[in-house]
């Protein structure tokens, strides 16, 4: 508003100097070049540009917006007492929290935590990134630091507020280890800056309460100095949701789609293991854009599956492979398969040759529960899964093809996580005492097991085999069930 008066104002001013016959064309010379400097921005990362505001009425997310995370919830509102129960923590003489710090991988619900705890203390909100007190310019950080915690008192008390929560995303940027970065003095001075603004809040006076919560997936490279007593010395890990708390959230995110009446999200919540909440915010938007491509009123559980190959892969490919290819790989695809059912029944979810992101086709496997611990034979099993695909290939075409070199991989991957775990024929090792010679050799030994066994079970159920092929290069994609029928006939 007073920006357009002042304008108003030089813009008359300069109309009537013209008039009075002043030359005014140096003078809109340097109000051209002063507006240019502004608008570059320069102003700003000398240290003027604010932090992201939302104020306590925006903040709309409570703690029911958000699935599963329980034990995270229940640690937050508990440390968030402080700010509820003001009297009783003086009372008893208790020593406020200053920090909370979430750690967990990206998109597992932490800023959302952060704002349902704004909204469960009724605190005025300010968040901002690590990255915006970083700058080349030595104590713009710092100073950027003290204009967040003053805005924060300032809002709170505008709003007749008694407290406010300050949240910090990816405080590893600002606030790694004192002296390991490069132009060090400049962050040096920004992580100084926090833990003085954090040890100056105020305890236990009637002024604004400030509690900082702030977020990483990088603890380690915390500098120990936040993490001592009196500053974020509450820690709450945000984990990636187990199947309750995938069905919570793809509950929570469905809510306002319509869905199939039989859509069964218990099931998609059982394929999901390893996506974070993130990700199945995005298998629902997902499936409602391929439910409105197909012109369907609903979104049906097909869509949700389709959705999570999407998320998982990437987008559905047009292009055309040749016929030979298309044929390889359906036996390779159904040798992962029929592999999957024969060592670990009920296993297979879904198996495909169409092709998506990197991938030509792909099986997709969906344990009955989510498995954090393997034991010696689950772990041979994943192997036998991957080398089904390369012994098909092998044994019904002849010869193997390249598209087998990242099963592989992943296969070496599983034999080397044995041997390291202790469960390997070497039993109990120290990596650095073990010759890459002997290493070698046990991997091979574990792979090459796992291969005869593999070369018997295909050997034995052939014909199985090329009825999968053949109904998968009928249908392009076959539901576990499907599978286990052909395999069972
Ligand atoms: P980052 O570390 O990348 O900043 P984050 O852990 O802060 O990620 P959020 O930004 O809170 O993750 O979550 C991203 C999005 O994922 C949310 O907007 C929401 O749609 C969805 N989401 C994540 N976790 C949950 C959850 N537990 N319940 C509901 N939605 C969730």
């Amino acid at each position: 508003m007073i920006r357009e008066v002042i304008i108003g104002f030089v813009l008359a001013l300069l109309v009537f100097l013209g008039l009075d016959g002043v030359d005014i064309w140096p003078i809109v010379l340097l109000l051209g070049l002063g507006g240019a400097i502004y608008a570059s921005g320069i102003f700003n990362r000398l240290g003027t540009r604010t932090v992201r505001k939302v104020q306590v009425s925006q903040v709309t997310t409570s703690f029911q917006d958000i699935g599963g995370q329980n034990m995270a919830k229940n640690e937050l509102k508990e440390a968030l007492e402080f700010i509820l129960k003001p009297d009783v923590i003086s009372r008893l003489g208790i020593r406020p929290l200053k920090g909370i710090l979430l750690t967990g991988v990206p998109g597992t619900g932490k800023t959302l935590l952060a704002k349902a705890a704004a909204h469960y203390t009724e605190s005025v909100f300010l968040s901002a990134s690590g990255s915006e007190f970083v700058e080349m310019y030595a104590g713009v950080g710092a100073q950027r630091v003290r204009q967040l915690f003053q805005e924060a008192r300032n809002m709170a008390r505008k709003e007749s507020k008694s407290s406010a929560i300050i949240f910090i995303d990816e405080i590893e940027v600002m606030a790694g280890r004192r002296g390991s970065n490069q132009s060090h003095l400049e962050y040096d001075q920004t992580l100084n800056q926090l833990l003085v603004e954090m040890d100056g809040m105020p305890v236990h006076d009637d002024d604004v309460r400030i509690l900082v919560m702030a977020a990483t997936n990088r603890v380690d490279l915390l500098d120990q100095a936040l993490m001592r007593p009196g500053r974020f010395d509450r820690l709450v890990s945000v984990d990636l949701p187990d199947r309750e708390g995938r069905l919570s959230i793809l509950k929570l995110h469905t809510r306002n789609k319509p869905l199939d009446v039989d859509a069964d999200l218990e099931a998609i919540a059982r394929e999901t293991f390893g996506f974070s909440g993130a990700h199945l915010e995005s298998v629902c938007n997902e499936a409602a854009i391929l439910a409105m491509r197909e012109e369907s009123e609903t979104i049906g559980t097909k869509h949700l599956r389709q959705a999570v190959d999407k998320v998982m892969l990437g987008e559905r490919m047009d292009r055309t492979l040749r016929v030979d290819d298309i044929k390889r790989v359906s036996i390779h695809e159904s040798g992962h398969a029929l592999i999957g059912e024969l060592v670990a029944p009920g296993s297979v979810s879904s198996v495909t040759i169409a092709p998506r992101g990197m991938a030509l086709g792909f099986v997709r496997h969906a344990p009955d529960d989510d498995r954090l611990l393997q034991t010696v034979s689950e772990l041979k099993a994943d192997i036998q899964v991957l080398l089904g695909g390369s012994t098909a290939e092998r044994m019904i075409l002849g010869e193997r093809s390249t598209g087998a070199a990242n099963d592989f991989e992943k296969a070496w991957d599983i034999a080397r996580q044995m041997v390291f775990s202790g469960i390997s024929s070497l039993g109990v090792i120290k990596e650095e005492a073990l010759s890459q010679d002997l290493l070698y050799q046990t991997l091979r030994d574990i792979i090459t097991e796992q291969q005869d066994i593999v070369d018997a079970l295909i050997m034995e159920h052939r014909e199985k085999l090329l009825r999968l092929a053949d109904t998968l290069l009928e249908h392009e994609t076959l539901s576990g069930d499907q599978v286990r029928s052909l395999v069972a006939s």
